[in-house]
């Protein structure tokens, strides 16, 4: 799939993030490109194995991920 740079990519903004103890956003992702190392740290995006289908941002109950270019 191409990727459109020009549409931006998900960012998750830690301030807002919940810690949720499984992320929803990152069970719906496809492309599991939203990883997370440990549980006590917000979940980040792999730019490189996002597919840009913004399901993410639905997801997330508490608007932690947000739309950005980069
Ligand atoms: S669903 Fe949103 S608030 Fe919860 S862990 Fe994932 S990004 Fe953070
Ligand atoms: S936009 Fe789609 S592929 Fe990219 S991180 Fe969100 S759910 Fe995953």
């Amino acid at each position: 799939m191409s990727r459109n740079p020009e549409a931006g990519y998900p960012l998750i903004d830690e301030t807002l993030c919940a810690l949720c103890r499984r992320c929803p956003a990152m069970n719906a992702c496809k492309g599991r490109a939203i990883l997370r190392f440990e549980r006590d740290e917000a979940p980040y995006v792999d730019a490189a194995r996002c597919q840009q289908c913004w399901v993410c941002l639905h997801e997330c109950p508490y608007n932690a991920i947000v739309r950005v270019r980069i």
